[in-house]
């Protein structure tokens, strides 16, 4: 069964001012259906097409043969999950369950805050920082390109895109900006705690 391009989890303009809706047209309707299509073009007529997102992903991992699929499905999934740890007038610091965690794991939230800020801009090039679970502890990564936590024995509880399509329309060159507005002003807390095992 073909991959098609899932519903935003709100309206294109939703996230003004912070995110554009010139930015979800190109990131969104452009970028993220552009994975669907490839990976529907590389998975077609194969023994692969009747696999599920997830399985295409941890199955195409580190394979030099299989890197096409790799890409365009994790980019797939990353970008889906993206779109859900945002909401309109989201962000700041969460609470419960949640702030309990990061306050063993970090020692407070803004020291977490600033830990995913430092490591999306330390992120050279494409990629993406991540909130992870690993056991009972949380921890922040930046993974260059498509990569992503479920191969690395890793749960994802949040991620923010850094590749420059995510937001050169609206920050140009300002990454910090970008990723201070997302931490202060999107995060959608409730679908982090979700994400939590
Ligand atoms: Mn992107």
């Amino acid at each position: 069964m073909a991959f098609t391009l899932p519903p935003l989890p709100y309206a294109k303009n939703a996230l003004v001012p912070h995110i554009s809706e010139q930015t979800l047209e190109f990131h969104y309707g452009k970028h993220h259906q552009t994975y669907v299509t490839n990976l529907n073009n590389l998975v077609q007529g194969s023994e692969n097409e009747s696999k599920n997102l997830e399985d295409l992903i941890k199955m195409s991992a580190g394979k030099a043969d299989m890197v096409g699929i790799f890409n365009n499905a994790a980019q797939v999934w990353n970008h889906t999950f993206f779109w859900n740890c945002m909401k309109p007038n989201g962000g700041g610091k969460p609470a419960g369950v949640l702030l309990e965690k990061i306050n063993a794991s970090f020692g407070s939230y803004e020291k977490f805050a600033a830990d995913f800020k430092q490591a999306a801009l330390a992120q050279f090039g494409s990629g993406w920082a991540w909130l992870v679970q690993e056991g009972d502890t949380l921890k922040i990564t930046k993974i260059a390109n498509a990569d992503l936590p479920m191969v690395h024995g890793q749960q994802a509880l949040l991620t923010c895109d850094v590749w420059e399509h995510a937001y050169y329309l609206d920050y140009q060159n300002r990454r910090a900006d970008f990723v201070q507005t997302f931490l202060d002003h999107l995060v959608d807390w409730n679908f982090v705690e979700k994400n939590l095992v």
